[in-house]
């Protein structure tokens, strides 16, 4: 998890990331920093710790400038201090840099860059360097950001700012990246409730896309695809339902909404119930797949669908299911479980059924997610945003679609 928030408008960048920063709090992190563009340049504060004690200690709003960026990181490689938070620069410091995910092949990137200076311990700093070095052959900021992308091999999302350069550039590739529109400016976040409070437009990015975000809008350029364009869409949600509303806990909250939200995962569109039940009668071999609660919800699902279908479902652990590969023919029907619908293992049991003509049915809370894209038909959860890191109410309304399910194949919609 951790958390990524980048922001380029007529405001002042650093309050509107501080808020963002809080408001990815929820994903867990270790340390955070900011790295704010002005005419002076590029400054950046950063530290292990809380993001209120940090600023306390540093004082993010000290930061001047229209054009930021800033992270909530929790360590996968090195360990947990001050130099390894995010941001990282490149040995100019004029290039700085956010990333959220794993490089995999930041060693050899590290060894064939012998004669850069590295600071920190982390896989990210690389992507600083790498810009660099492509920066030295006389590319643009652009083209040497594309060029350094393609050389990562893992998981990113990453933002990128040099000094001079009015502009933000985003990449993402397995981990989540969203890009918010507002009046004042534009957002590149991890997650959609860190700015909800400004803008409820967004733009779902997919893998390899990158990002050029400035004054006057984005542009978006596939490493696969090239140029494309991605819809604009509204989300439903809106701030207040990412506010705490009174309570001490979002898990408190959140599990107070279970008597709406299980009736709102069960309102759902009849024709396509239907659809998935033709697919689950016409299967041979059906998996549910899984990570965390959502395995759980799959386990628990595997029960109605034997009780109340008489169906018989296999259930895979998504971390698991490589090893089930072989079982996968045209004919194999995978529900493909997850909120969030970016859960990277999910998505790798996805890819997988994929490739062997499998049909994927996702279950997933969040529209224009990941998951919505690659499965052939999906549900979804609808239970609006769920904030707390342990589920509850997503927890019950996969239950009660998995329920809903069993119940239209038993020939019993109506019950
Ligand atoms: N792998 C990076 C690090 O350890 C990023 C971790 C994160 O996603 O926060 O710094």
């Amino acid at each position: 998890m951790c958390g990524i928030i980048g922001y380029i408008g007529s405001e002042k960048a650093s309050p509107i990331l501080l808020k963002g920063m809080i408001n990815l709090e929820y994903r867990g992190y270790d340390s955070a920093g900011m790295a704010v563009l002005s005419s002076k340049g590029i400054e950046c504060r950063k530290g292990a710790g809380k993001i209120e004690e940090i600023n306390k200690r540093l004082n993010f709003l000290d930061l001047d400038g229209n054009i930021g960026i800033a992270h909530n990181r929790w360590a996968t490689h090195g360990g947990v201090n001050d130099i390894n938070a995010h941001p990282h620069f490149d040995c100019t410091k004029t290039i700085a840099i956010v990333h959220n995910g794993i490089i995999e092949n930041y060693k050899e990137l590290r060894e064939a860059l012998s004669d850069h200076k590295f600071e920190s311990e982390t896989d990210s700093e690389i992507i600083a360097h790498l810009i660099e070095e492509e920066l030295k052959r006389g590319l643009s900021f652009e083209e040497a950001f594309i060029n350094a992308i393609s050389q990562l091999e893992g998981s990113y999302a990453v933002l990128a700012i040099k000094a001079g350069e009015e502009k933000i550039l985003a990449a993402r590739k397995g981990s989540p990246l969203v890009v918010g529109i507002a009046d004042h400016g534009i957002f590149l976040s991890s997650d959609i409730p860190s700015f909800l409070e400004w803008t409820k437009k967004v733009v779902y990015l997919h893998d390899y896309d990158v990002v050029i975000a400035d004054k006057s809008g984005i542009r978006i350029y596939n490493l696969i695809e090239g140029e494309v364009s991605r819809p604009v869409d509204t989300v439903e949600w809106d701030a207040e339902q990412i506010k705490k509303g009174g309570f001490e806990h979002y898990m408190l909250k959140e599990i107070l909404e279970q008597t709406e939200t299980i009736q709102r995962a069960i309102q759902q569109d009849e024709s396509i119930v239907n659809r998935i039940v033709d697919e689950i009668k016409k299967a041979y071999g059906i998996f549910f797949v899984g990570c965390g609660s959502s395995y759980h919800a799959c386990l628990t699902g595997s029960y109605l669908f034997s009780k109340i279908a008489k169906t018989h479902v296999n259930v895979v652990l998504a971390s698991e299911f490589e090893n089930y590969e072989h079982f996968l023919t045209e004919n194999t029907l995978v529900f493909a479980v997850s909120q969030s619908g970016e859960t990277a293992d999910v998505l790798e049991a996805v890819r997988a059924a994929k490739r062997h003509g499998s049909k994927v049915i996702g279950i997933v809370n969040r529209m224009g997610s990941s998951l919505t894209r690659e499965s052939d038909e999906f549900l979804l959860m609808n239970a609006g945003p769920e904030i707390c890191v342990l589920s509850t109410k997503t927890y019950t309304s996969q239950v009660a679609l998995m329920t809903l399910l069993a119940y239209a194949l038993a020939g019993k919609y109506e019950d």
